[in-house]
């Protein structure tokens, strides 16, 4: 099987009608599946609960999106039975063939790519390029492991000696319980999923209970290409109820967890614990929570662009991605400048229902919604200044103003904690090592940026600046799939770094074999 070489997918071009409209009526087609109740799949067979899960629209907080299911802790446990007896069968089925089902998904998934980004407008309130992003990002994922999974099934080098023929090969693990998080509710749903499952391991997939309709659309997509039945068990319900049952159930080989630092940690811990019956290591691939800095330096090489680059980084999608500029560490010398660029850039954002495609939407939540405005009271009773938003706004959904707090503390509270929503911190730096001091003073070590034009300062970044990506002279989201392998240090997770050339290899296990020849 030889594939073209990998290219990503082009992002749609919203200044041209055609592209509206065609977006207009996904956006439109989408809406009909309000009104439906989506059963749960599990062992290939479909089940309803007596509770249910409504997904509703951030930027109109009362409408529905669909009705779903709340598993049961029995069917949690019998996800995970059936998953495991499925696997015996699926690993058999050859890697081409594996490989198949995904290259015609995301061939699927090109084809009607606005109905899915029009689901992800509605569900958690992206505006339409960054839905758009998204998208995009999943096809990317899944055409970037089939290509993946090819050369890995090749034969992998080892030295030869005289005597024996010797070869390396990858092997499944078995059953993995996929956790995605709602930000970006395809790309890494899919992403994760694809991995596990084109490297021939059976998945337990239990969405986030704030995107379980986008993922809906995901499953319907495997069904419509003819996985088999079994393979890819879809599992919605509270993570807090079901999440410890699969994590821990002795026939679990894998988790693939992208979220919070705070329920990855304890994904890691209960793994970790080996059950009664237990016969392995549970694997733990965790991408969590990042307190992600650029910092301006007085030899920016133009002040504008680095301020359209932070506000871009600190405002797309809310805030709400783990790649988001959340702090900005600003040399004192262009310091009062910087910040009244910052407030020119930001009072160009309009925040507003995210199907009339503004450039800011709402946050996810009700709970959200309550920590992030609580952030903002904190940030400013610990010193902080609120030069821009800040206000409450229309409460037909969960709007926030785009804002930036300066004169911020490096150890304040908003400096420390992720917030996950659109809140800028500027801190006050006396130099560039006083800089790379505060850019490395959190937990976390997901994302950063240096705007600067002196070399040494830019190496000196490369080697100290303790984050899993690094951007020189850009924003620092917007990470394509393998362009910018994704994935952090510290309290930012495993550095699995996704869509890069390491990542199968974590779902995979290699076997030796050496024969001894005449
Ligand atoms: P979250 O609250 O940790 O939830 C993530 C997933 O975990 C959801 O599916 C959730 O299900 C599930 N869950 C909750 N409790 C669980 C438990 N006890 N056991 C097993 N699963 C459980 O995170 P989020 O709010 O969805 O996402 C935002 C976070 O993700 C941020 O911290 C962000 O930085 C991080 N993130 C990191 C990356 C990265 O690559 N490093 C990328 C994107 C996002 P329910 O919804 O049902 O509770």
């Amino acid at each position: 099987m030889k594939l073209p070489k990998f290219k990503n997918e082009p992002f749609t071009d919203f200044t041209k009608k055609k592209n509206v409209k065609e977006f207009e009526k996904a956006l439109k087609k989408v809406r009909e599946r309000f009104s439906l109740e989506f059963p749960l799949v599990i062992g290939g067979e479909k089940f309803s609960s007596d509770k249910k899960l409504v997904s509703f629209n951030p930027s109109r907080r009362d409408q529905a999106l669909g009705t779903f299911q709340k598993a049961t802790a029995e069917m949690a446990i019998n996800a995970i039975d059936l998953a495991n007896n499925t696997f015996s069968e699926w690993k058999k089925v050859p890697v081409k063939t594996r490989v198949k089902y995904f290259l015609d998904a995301a061939k699927k998934m090109r084809k009607r790519k606005h109905d899915f980004s029009a689901m992800m407008v509605y569900e958690v309130g992206k505006n339409w390029a960054e839905a758009d992003g998204d998208t995009a990002e999943a096809i990317d994922f899944m055409e970037f492991y089939a290509r993946e999974m090819l050369r890995y099934a090749e034969g992998q080098p080892v030295v030869k000696i005289p005597g024996e023929k010797n070869r390396l090969e990858y092997i499944p693990l078995g059953v993995g319980v996929v956790i995605p998080p709602w930000n970006f509710p395809l790309a890494i749903l899919v992403g994760m999923t694809t991995a596990s499952l084109i490297t021939g391991n059976t998945v337990v997939l239990k969405p986030s209970s704030d995107s379980p309709a986008i993922a809906q659309m995901f499953v319907e997509l495997m069904e419509e290409v003819g996985l088999p039945k079994g393979v890819l068990t879809f599992l919605t319900g509270d993570g807090s109820t079901i999440g410890d049952l699969i994590v821990t159930h002795p026939l679990t080989r894998f988790v693939a967890f992208t979220g919070s630092m705070e329920v990855g940690l304890r994904i890691n811990e209960l793994a970790a614990k080996k059950q009664p019956s237990q016969i392995w290591i549970k694997r733990v691939i965790a991408e969590m929570g990042g307190k992600d800095s650029i910092i301006v330096d007085s030899e920016v090489p133009d002040i504008i662009e680095a301020a359209r680059g932070v506000v871009q980084a600190a405002f797309g999608f809310q805030g709400q991605k783990c790649s988001a500029c959340s702090r900005v560490i600003v040399d004192e010398k262009i310091y009062d400048q910087f910040c009244e660029l910052l407030v020119s850039e930001t009072k160009k954002i309009n925040v507003e229902d995210a199907s009339l495609n503004p450039r800011m939407g709402p946050v996810i939540n009700e709970k959200s919604f309550k920590s992030i405005t609580d952030y903002i009271k904190k940030g400013i009773d610990e010193g902080g200044k609120l030069i821009y938003g800040g206000e409450d706004m229309d409460k037909t959904g969960y709007y926030i103003q785009p804002t930036i707090i300066s004169g911020v503390d490096r150890d304040a509270t908003i400096s420390q904690e992720e917030i996950f929503g659109p809140v800028l911190a500027v801190i006050k730096s006396k130099n560039f090592d006083d800089a790379m001091e505060i850019a490395n003073n959190t937990i976390y070590g997901l994302t950063g940026a240096v705007y600067t034009k002196n070399k040494k300062k830019l190496e000196r970044a490369e080697s100290e600046f303790f984050v899993g990506n690094l951007y020189l002279n850009r924003k620092c989201t917007g990470a394509l799939v393998g362009v910018h392998p994704f994935g952090g240090f510290n309290m930012s997770g495993t550095d699995s770094k996704a869509g890069g050339r390491d990542y199968l290899g974590l779902f995979q296990q290699a076997k030796s074999i050496s024969a001894k020849v005449k």
